[in-house]
């Protein structure tokens, strides 16, 4: 790839110049996270025009700190643009709860780190109860109750994504929060039992608190009215990757993982030099959350506007539905993140397959290329291209 960076006095000082265009900077400057956004400070020329803000850093979340662990969330508050798709970055250490709680959008899991206990009962009474280790996903359909648990060990850290950019993490349906709010009697005429069986009762709510660490999974099996008819977790790491010799990607959808009917999702892993080739989504808008390794993507909004934005472990990206982008491998590590989708199943037009399968001729009159700029173009889609 063309280097266009800025020309930088020291790495971590990156100035806003390019060629003979820009100046040093001469007044307040923040080396460091301008060294994270070089394509911002001095863009490639071939940005141009206003595009809205597609990156947050969960370095700069409000982080809700709570015994056991924390929570910090990536929305349309922090990230405006992000109105279909959010996402919310948690830690349970070993025996910590997410209380038993549901909420109105699907909720997708990805295990990060460590180890976890999920459970979950459906609207027929059906139970769940799964383990869940890295690269493991999981995902409940609105509306459906659940908890989460940090195993033993270190516990686990997760990332939840959610099917509606103003969803609230704070604001969930939560099983203290909600029997605080009902008068004992009723709760008693409920269960059939007198009203002093609730005289401890948390006042407030838990959200997330210490617990034991749970003991093996097959004793917290409860049978319930037996198991939910799709599963609601999925071994995304067992599954053989689409790959190619700069990266691979894994795609999980509702045809490889029924129960994810509103949330499709792509883990992609790029090499140092490769690239996430361009594309663009037809059915949805993508959130990306990057997991390792540094990243570029530039994204094209039609009108002559596109904008280049760097990437670090733990941001958040944004691509608007049908807006063209790439990800480069920008780093001398493996770049890994997550592509999301507000959608059933995954979809990307590829711009190499557009044009290798287009009449030829109509594409030399667009572009003036020789056919063999077109003649490696696979029938199989190349996710991650590289020299
Ligand atoms: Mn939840
Ligand atoms: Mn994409």
């Amino acid at each position: 790839m063309t280097q266009e960076y800025s020309k930088t006095t020291h790495h971590n000082s990156p100035e806003p110049i390019r060629g003979e265009e820009g100046a040093p900077i001469i007044g307040p400057t923040n080396p460091m996270r301008e060294a994270q956004s070089r394509d911002r400070l001095a863009p490639p020329s071939t940005d141009n025009g206003t595009l809205p803000n597609l990156k947050w850093s969960f370095a700069d979340c409000h982080n809700r700190l709570e015994p056991g662990g924390w929570a910090r969330q990536t929305t349309g508050r922090e990230l405006q643009i992000a109105q279909a798709l959010n996402c919310v970055n948690m830690r349970l250490k070993a025996g910590a709860v997410r209380e038993l709680h549901w909420h109105k959008p699907d909720e997708w899991g990805f295990v990060i780190k460590g180890r976890m206990r999920i459970t979950a009962v459906d609207q027929d009474g059906h139970a769940f109860q799964d383990d869940m280790g890295e690269g493991d996903i999981w995902n409940f359909p609105g509306g459906i109750p659940h908890s989460l648990q940090g195993l033993e060990g270190d516990g686990s850290e997760f990332l939840l994504v959610f099917n509606d950019g103003n969803f609230n993490e704070d604001e969930t349906f939560l099983v203290t929060d909600f029997l605080a709010h009902i008068p004992k009697e009723v709760l008693a005429k409920n269960f059939g039992v007198p009203e002093s069986a609730f005289a401890n009762l948390p006042k407030k709510e838990l959200y997330i608190f210490q617990s034991e660490v749970p003991g093996p999974l097959a004793a917290d099996r409860v049978v319930g009215a037996g198991p939910v008819p799709l599963t609601y977790s999925h071994r995304l790491m067992a599954q053989e990757p689409i790959r190619t010799k700069s990266g691979c990607a894994r795609i999980v959808d509702s045809s490889n993982f029924p129960a994810a009917e509103m949330i499709a999702a792509g883990l992609v892993e790029v090499e140092p030099g490769g690239m996430r080739e361009l594309h663009w989504h037809p059915n949805s808008d993508e959130l990306q959350y990057y997991i390792e390794g540094e990243g570029r993507m530039t994204v094209y909004a039609s009108g002559s506007a596109a904008q280049t934005f760097d990437y670090q472990a733990g941001d958040v990206g944004y691509v608007p539905k049908s807006m063209p982008h790439y990800i480069a491998n920008t780093g001398m590590t493996r770049l890994r993140y997550l592509e999301l989708w507000q959608s059933d199943h995954f979809s990307d037009v590829s711009l190499a397959q557009w044009l290798a399968f287009t009449p030829y001729e109509l594409v030399k009159a667009h572009l003036n290329i020789d056919k063999s700029v077109l003649a490696k173009v696979s029938t199989q889609k190349t996710p991650v291209v590289g020299l």
